[in-house]
Order: C-alpha cells, then sequence, then structure tokens
C-alpha cells in the first residue's frame, strides 16, 4: 500500500530561515534569522537543543533570541526569557547520558559543588546542590531501572529551597544525583605524611563538608587527644577561610559541639592508629556528624582491625538505632550518594558490626540489613 505523505507547510521553516553554523572549540552556535520576534519565539520553543553548548540563535530586526540546553535567551545579554519545553516520551529510552524522557543530555554535578547535611531520619545522607537543579541542567539517575532523569522530567522547575526528592517515573523508586564518575577512594586514601614525617596532610574530600574534608587540612602525626578537646576553646579547621568562617557562623551556639564533632572527623580519619585508638577511647563520637567518619573507619582498606572493632564497639555504645542506621546506609550505599567503599570492604565493616552487637539489639540489626534491600 502506498502512503501519500501530506505536503503541510513547516511553519517554522516558512518563518525562519537556517542562516550558518559556526562551530568554536567549546561551543556550537547554529544561526537563523527570522522577520518577527514572534516567529523566532515560536521556533525556538518548537525545537530542542538536547545537548550541552549547543546554542541556537534566531537573529530578527527586533533582536536575536536563542536556546540551550536549559532556557530560550536574549542573547543580547543571556538573561533567561524561559525555560525550554522538552519534549515527554511516555516511553523511557535508555541511555548513560540523557534523560530517557526527553532525551536531553543531563549534566553530572560536579562533587565540590555539593554541601552535605546528615539527618537522622530514613535517608543517611542528605545533599543541596548550590541553586535549583534545572537551571543547569541537573538531574537524577535509577539505580534500578538504569535511566537517567532531569530535573524538568521530574517536575523540579520551581525554585523550592530544599525540594522533596523526587521518584523514578519508571519504577517509583527513589533516585540519585546523577554525578560525575570521580574515584573517591582514591582521595579518600590518600592521607600522607608531610616532608618531615610530622605532619599529616589530609586532601579535600569530594563528599566532605564543613565538619571535615572541605579542604585540605595539616596536623600533626601525635596527638593528644584527650587535653585538646579538652581546651576551653576549640580551633577551626581551616581559620582564615571565609566560607568555612561563614559556615561557623551559622553553627552559633552549636559552635563548641560541631567544632568536637568536626575535631573527631579528623581524629578518625588518622593515618596514626594511636590517634584513632585514643580518639575512640576519651572521645564518644556521637554527633549524627560523626557517623560518615565511623562508617569510613569500619570500611577503610588500611585501618587496623583492632580499630574497627574499637569503632563498631563504639558506635553500639551510643545506644542510638538511628546512629546506626546512618552508619549501614552509608555502608551499604542506601544513600542518595554511592558511598563507593568496595564490596569487601564493607563486608567486612557489617561482620565486624555483627559480632560486637549486643545481644538484645541483633534481632533489630538483623532486620535493618534486609530493610530497604529491592528485589
Ligand atoms: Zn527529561
Ligand atoms: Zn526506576
Amino acid at each position: 500500500m502506498m502512503f501519500r505523505r501530506k505536503r503541510g507547510r513547516d511553519k517554522t521553516s516558512a518563518n525562519v530561515r537556517l542562516v550558518g553554523r559556526d562551530e568554536r572549540e567549546r561551543a556550537t552556535y547554529i544561526i537563523y534569522s527570522a522577520a518577527r520576534l514572534a516567529a523566532a519565539l515560536d521556533f525556538l520553543r518548537q525545537t530542542p537543543v538536547t545537548e550541552e553548548f549547543v546554542y541556537l540563535i534566531v537573529e530578527t530586526p527586533q533582536g536575536n533570541i536563542g536556546r540551550d540546553l536549559v532556557y530560550i535567551f536574549d542573547e543580547s545579554d543571556g538573561t533567561p526569557l524561559a525555560l525550554a519545553p522538552r519534549p515527554a516520551s511516555s516511553d523511557p529510552t535508555p541511555s548513560e547520558t540523557h534523560c530517557a524522557w526527553c532525551g536531553h543530555f543531563v549534566v553530572p554535578v560536579e562533587l565540590p559543588r555539593l554541601r552535605f547535611h546528615e539527618v537522622v531520619s530514613s535517608v543517611a545522607t542528605h545533599v543541596l546542590v548550590e541553586g535549583p537543579l534545572y537551571k543547569r541542567g541537573h538531574g537524577f539517575s535509577c539505580e534500578h531501572c538504569g535511566f537517567l532523569q532531569c530535573a524538568v522530567c521530574s517536575g523540579m522547575t520551581n525554585d523550592d529551597a530544599d525540594p522533596p526528592m523526587p521518584t523514578c517515573r519508571s519504577c517509583g523508586r527513589e533516585l540519585r544525583f546523577h554525578m560525575e564518575d570521580v574515584p573517591l577512594h582514591e582521595l579518600r586514601e590518600s592521607s600522607r605524611l608531610g616532608p618531615n614525617g610530622e605532619i599529616v596532610l589530609f586532601p579535600d574530600d569530594p563528599l566532605g563538608d564543613e565538619t571535615w574534608g572541605l579542604l585540605p587540612l595539616k596536623v600533626p602525626w601525635t596527638v593528644d587527644v584527650e587535653a585538646f578537646l579538652a581546651q576551653p576553646t576549640l580551633p577551626y579547621l581551616w581559620p582564615g577561610d571565609d566560607r568555612y568562617e561563614s559556615l561557623v557562623a551559622d553553627w552559633g551556639a552549636d559552635a563548641r559541639r560541631m567544632l568536637r564533632a568536626s575535631w573527631i572527623n579528623v581524629y578518625l580519619h588518622h593515618p596514626n592508629p594511636d590517634v584513632v585508638s585514643e580518639c575512640l577511647r576519651v572521645a564518644r563520637p556521637d554527633s549524627v556528624y560523626n557517623m560518615t567518619a565511623l562508617a569510613d573507619l569500619l570500611a577503610s582498606p588500611t585501618a587496623e582491625q583492632s580499630l574497627k572493632t574499637a569503632a563498631s564497639v563504639a558506635l553500639w555504645a551510643l545506644d542510638s538505632e538511628p546512629k546506626v542506621r546512618m552508619v549501614l546506609n552509608l555502608l551499604l550505599s542506601r544513600g542518595l550518594i554511592a558511598s563507593d567503599y568496595s564490596p569487601q570492604a564493607v563486608h567486612q565493616a557489617l561482620a565486624e558490626l555483627w559480632a560486637t552487637c549486643p545481644a538484645e539489639k541483633a534481632r533489630w540489626f538483623e532486620e535493618q540489613l534486609d530493610d530497604g534491600e529491592d528485589d
């Protein structure tokens, strides 16, 4: 059977004409011209830009407007005029780089942009990205389906400061931020002695926050942890850094408690086993801000077994189910961000937690291990 294609006039091509293409090193500009601004706007609304660094520009006598991955904008100064509409497919297309639902590139979140807030509730790690996700073309990924889902297709196009996490449109499960791939363990394990052998240099940690890892830090190889924490005023970790100091200022009356938690985090990451051991003995890691450091120690590829046992005992001694759960969520990567511990390290950490689990908690602990496992 023959189909006769309807020769309907393409409205946009009638009003908008391709002028040329300008390939630059970092960007591609595709230039059009139109007799009227309204036609240009119409055209841009209907012509998706699915890649980063590709710009459609329509020149008109009333001024030029453009479209990029996120916005329709005024070309003269880049001011966004409207969020560029994205097509919405009900039939997802799997991709490791593009949204399954609209086909737009999902810009991976760079880790240093993140700030972390641990919460005691169900999710171990809560992430705030600076500014709404859709403005930078960010999005999410579903570990179960393997689909990416951009912020727009997730319905996150308002400027809500702390929006609820969206769920996967395909399976309804929790999503994770789509992030650039960084070998975190390499950075974590690169703590090393300074040139004179007396100073430990901690590099900054891409998952770091103001209580650990925000910036590189030098500390002595030997520390009297008890005397240090007994000082009437605890020092800042990064004195003189504006961003850090403004974060500390937000702590207000909590500053001492937060600084104590911060230094405990430093000492739990210390490569000198005597420092870690003394820290666990004299300073209860009882803040929610210490749970990541405990998980790091339990899953450390280099820490001595006796330290892991001590860390596990210290965790149970807190007698706090939410805190044990936070550590478990981190070890099992149940948070929004994959924790990047090796499977073997996680296995050993769980074995240690089992071995030191108080008898009356055994049943609860078993339930926590089962809980949240899909399939
Ligand atoms: Zn999308
Ligand atoms: Zn899914």
